[in-house]
């Protein structure tokens, strides 16, 4: 069903994540089940709710349920997460992601734009400020979540300096197609939070990424000449050579361990680490953070992120040849690089054969990407899955187990949401691997085929359910027994009409729903 959807008088807040506003909608047209607000302004059932970069905007443009004055171009840049990525990327890329929010689907864009890869945790559940909560309730009467909290390197609120909160019990995951509204309990005193000097450097350039307009995309190549500079600026190059020593130091003297090591980014001295890569030709992107925190260490506190961009999008379109200090190219020492490689090859494959010589496979790479790809190809082994040194019995026991206990809680409660596999596998540890690997998860899949529950079980629930809550003990009108489910005609399975109609005592059903009746609580 779709609805007429012209709504002038709900808007967006500043810095409002779009799925923010898709939830406050929800709200707005009472739609309860979330497959019919994405029904209504997607034009399908089965489009995910999205935070950061989300897809298929022209039918939402087109749903007519945007305010009238935005266009597609200011949602992205004003109320999603693609800011945050559009200047690290590859410019076609760019064009393309821009393309697939248009049209495309959500999962591949968080795929294709290197937030699924890279680094950094991911977020496992919406955050909010408090106090922000406090000051929106007061000013507007509801809450939204904001862009910049959504940030998973960003840990506090820097307007009211405290710690993000997370919106715990509702794990993002597990409820595929359902927009949560910010609807929690405000509260006006929360403890104080020291905020430490790297964590202020982080939120302040993730809002000026975000807040920088129509983004600047350079190449791989400007990119590459911009941390050849940088490198220069930091006296850390020696002519065509990088000097990683000193630039190593500078990142630490920065930024705290605790705080690499919480992004990911901890492993600074192997020469095929992140920081390495970063001052060698760009072959792929960084993230936002790994650019934030070279240039901070170097540049100092009080750079300029987007500023960092535009200088790199002024940088010479062609790359210098770029050696690492203590690396020579000299044909002599390449062909005898490459004949030890190649025995090496030979004896072990390509990926023993790394771990056995890195520095002469870092060399090779450096020297001739395409011609060390093509050696390890002659020799590629066929992949084989050594998950050996894992006790998959003991983990599927395990999983088992807590998946049991959360049935048991579940099952005195006749009102909660329906118990669908997913729901149960993202309560459980290590859910992605329970629902990536089912054969791994024997036991555990069995119980959650046998106890989750299917829609028409879920149906009865409710109506179980509204009937043991009621006052009426003698007599069921059925479509008041309906509304107060939230079930409607069209949506119930045929198990359930026979229930209602075969099970129950005939005289609760006495009643026949008018249409008059019917219109008025489907609408
Ligand atoms: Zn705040």
């Amino acid at each position: 069903m779709r609805y007429s959807l012209h709504l002038n008088s709900l808007n967006f807040f500043k810095d409002e994540l779009l799925y923010s506003f898709l939830a406050r909608l929800a709200v707005h047209l009472s739609l309860e089940s979330p497959k019919a607000l994405i029904e209504a302004v997607f034009d399908s059932r089965s489009t995910a709710a999205t935070i950061a970069i989300p897809g298929h905007l022209q039918k939402l443009y087109s749903s007519g349920c945007l305010p009238p004055r935005y266009t597609i171009d200011q949602i992205i840049h004003q109320h999603t997460l693609f800011p945050l990525v559009s200047s690290f990327i590859r410019p076609e890329l760019r064009v393309e992601l821009l393309s697939n929010m248009r049209n495309g689907n959500a999962s591949r864009l968080f795929v294709r734009s290197g937030l699924a890869a890279n680094r950094l945790p991911k977020l496992t559940f919406l955050r909010y400020c408090p106090l922000c909560l406090l000051d929106q309730k007061n000013k507007f009467g509801i809450g939204h979540w904001q862009r910049i909290h959504q940030i998973v390197a960003v840990q506090h609120c820097a307007i009211h300096r405290c710690k993000l909160l997370g919106l715990k019990g509702e794990q993002l995951g597990y409820e595929r197609h359902t927009f949560h509204p910010l609807r929690i309990k405000s509260c006006d005193q929360v403890p104080h939070y020291e905020i430490g000097e790297h964590e202020a450097i982080v939120e302040a350039k993730c809002r000026e990424l975000l807040n920088q307009g129509e983004p600047i995309t350079p190449t791989f190549h400007q990119w590459t000449n911009y941390y050849l500079e940088l490198a220069q600026t930091a006296e850390c190059r020696k002519g065509k050579y990088i000097k990683f020593e000193p630039i190593e130091e500078l990142v630490k003297q920065r930024w705290p361990e605790a705080f690499l090591s919480k992004n990911g980014l901890v492993n600074t001295k192997s020469s095929s680490s992140w920081l390495h890569s970063i001052f060698r030709k760009h072959r792929k992107s960084f993230s936002y953070l790994e650019h934030i925190v070279v240039n901070g260490a170097i540049k100092g506190p009080d750079f300029s992120i987007v500023e960092c961009v535009k200088q790199a999008s002024n940088m010479a379109k062609e790359t210098e040849t770029i050696y690492c200090e203590g690396t020579r190219k000299t044909s002599a020492r390449s062909t005898h690089d490459m004949a030890e490689w190649q025995n090496l090859l030979a004896l072990n494959g390509p990926k023993s054969a790394r771990k056995l010589r890195p520095n002469l496979y870092a060399r090779l790479y450096r020297e001739d990407r395409s011609r060390l790809l093509d050696a390890n190809n002659q020799f590629k082994v066929a992949r084989t899955h050594n998950s050996s040194r894992i006790n998959w019995k003991q983990r599927d026991k395990k999983a088992a187990k807590s998946l049991l206990k959360i049935i048991d809680d579940f099952d005195a409660h006749l009102s909660f949401r329906r118990l669908t596999k997913r729901f149960l596998i993202y309560r459980l540890p290590r859910s992605a691997s329970i629902e990536k690997k089912p054969t791994k998860y024997v036991l555990t899949h069995a119980l959650l085929e046998k106890y989750s529950e299917s829609i028409f079980e879920f149906q009865i629930r409710r109506i179980t359910n509204t009937i043991l809550t009621s006052d009426h003990h003698s007599r069921y009108k059925r479509w008041w027994l309906l509304r107060n489910s939230g079930l409607s005609e069209q949506r119930l399975t045929k198990e359930v009409r026979i229930f209602i109609d075969k099970i129950l005592p005939s005289e609760f059903f006495t009643l026949e729903l008018t249409n008059t009746q019917r219109n008025s609580y489907e609408q």
